[in-house]
């Protein structure tokens, strides 16, 4: 069972979320995801045969037509229901204007969905989530959830984590070498072998192929949950989860490197950086202007992009997320997708050659690399940023901003100006 977190970042690393590659290495996930949900369905079973209980074949089609029936009524009714039921429930916590309620609505939307699944429909909770997680998003609201959800998202990350490391016996790799290396042989060799042949029976380019084996030559978060189904069960040692857990860690520290291989390697990557910055050059020689480079196309950046472009003056946006970048690009703004911390990303989106980098992020630390990185490769380019604390505009003042705006005291500038000058109705 690949990571989905590993697989994404890799994909997005080298641009390739949206190629055909990464649709079917995402394509593939899903499958893995659907199959791990009948194999925890299936072990019990499996736990029963294996102990000598008396399973027939009949035993094993009932239970398994059952699970399938379970999870496809679970779609069917988040689909139906859900589709409706949820947006309709995160609306009106929305307005009733109470952001405690508003935060809790989505909680429970979540938990409670994922319960639901796990409790109702008996599939696992990791399901749920993620079809409440794929219906919330579908949401206007989901920006606001994601927004609310964040602190939390991380913090479950790290408890997951951390409960990963609390399980992993470090001991094992001094015990057990042999074992260990072939648990990684199999995760990166034999899982990668058999998805080159199988994408390959299906008539896709090597290249393809490759990129496929190679993002899927890891092991993540639902392994860890079979493997300790596994153990509870009798069906496997406790030293087998200590090796898949050690083969997991070892396998996701190793697959940045092999899919950058397996993906053209970083040089081909680089190659398109420098044939898009080329492009960029060429187009910017046209204009004869020197551009404005924009960090961030959010609220405040999409007034700074169309403001810009009605002045007229050539502009170059840097967005990180893909959604979100793609949408400036179908404003027909030249886009680069990526971090702007990054100074590769800097770079490629020509500030060498820019006369202004405006930053218009909310986080102020943050601007504060870019706006460093930014004059670091271009002394000469004004730098803008916003800011929302006294502390940020002197973070963003030391790294190098020349103009910061504090959006508080611009929105409390114009307030005062307005009860100043306007008279009671
Ligand atoms: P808002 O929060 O509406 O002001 O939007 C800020 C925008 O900037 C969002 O679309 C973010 O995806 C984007 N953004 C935030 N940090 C970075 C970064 N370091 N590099 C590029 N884009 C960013």
């Amino acid at each position: 069972m690949a990571s989905t977190v590993v697989l994404l970042r890799a994909l997005q690393g080298h641009k390739l979320v949206d190629t055909q590659q990464g649709r079917i290495a995402v394509g593939w996930l899903i499958v893995e995801d659907v199959v791990m949900v009948l194999a925890i369905v299936l072990l019990p079973v499996l736990a029963n045969i294996m102990s000598g209980g008396g399973v027939t074949t009949s035993t094993v089609v009932y239970t398994l037509g059952e699970a399938v029936l379970k999870v496809v009524g679970f779609i069917a009714v988040m689909l139906l229901a859900g589709k409706r039921l949820i947006p309709w429930v995160l609306h009106w916590a929305a307005h009733s204007g109470s952001r405690e309620l508003f935060r809790l609505a989505v909680l429970s939307i979540a938990l409670g969905v994922a319960f639901g699944a796990a409790f109702i429909f008996e599939v696992s909770f990791a399901l749920g989530a993620f079809f409440a997680g794929m219906i919330l998003g579908e949401t206007t609201l989901s920006k606001r959830a994601a927004e609310e959800t964040l602190p939390l998202r991380d913090a479950f990350a790290v408890l997951f984590f951390v409960s990963v490391g609390m399980l992993f016996n470090p001991a094992v790799v001094i015990d057990q070498p042999l074992p260990l290396l072939a648990t990684v042989a199999i995760i990166l060799v034999g899982k990668s072998v058999a998805a080159y042949f199988i994408v390959r029976a299906f008539r896709h380019p090597n290249r393809t192929a490759l990129v496929v084996s190679a993002s899927l030559a890891q092991i993540g978060e639902f392994s860890f949950i079979l493997a300790s189904l596994g153990t509870g069960l009798g069906l496997i040692p406790a030293e087998a989860r200590d090796l898949i857990l050690g083969g997991a860690i070892i396998s996701i520290v190793a697959n940045p490197f092999i899919f950058s291989i397996a993906a053209g390697s970083m040089v081909k990557a680089g190659q398109a950086a420098a044939a898009h910055a080329v492009a960029l050059e060429e187009k910017r020689e046209t204009d004869r202007r020197e551009h404005l480079v924009l960090v961030g196309y959010g609220a405040v950046g999409q007034l700074v992009a169309a403001g810009t472009r009605n002045a007229g003056r050539a502009i170059v946006i840097i967005e990180d997320q893909e959604d979100i970048a793609r949408k400036a690009e179908a404003d027909g703004f030249v886009v680069i997708v990526g971090n702007a911390s990054d100074p590769n990303v800097l770079e490629e989106a020509g500030i060498r050659h820019a006369s202004k980098l405006v930053i218009a992020i909310p986080e102020g630390f943050e601007a504060g690399s870019i706006a460093e990185h930014g004059r670091a490769l271009n002394n000469r380019a004004i730098v803008i940023a916003r800011a929302h604390s006294d502390a940020e505009v002197q973070h963003l003042q030391k790294h190098g901003a020349h103009n910061v705006v504090l959006g508080e005291r611009e929105i409390a500038d114009r307030m005062l100006s307005l009860a100043a000058s306007l008279r009671s109705a």
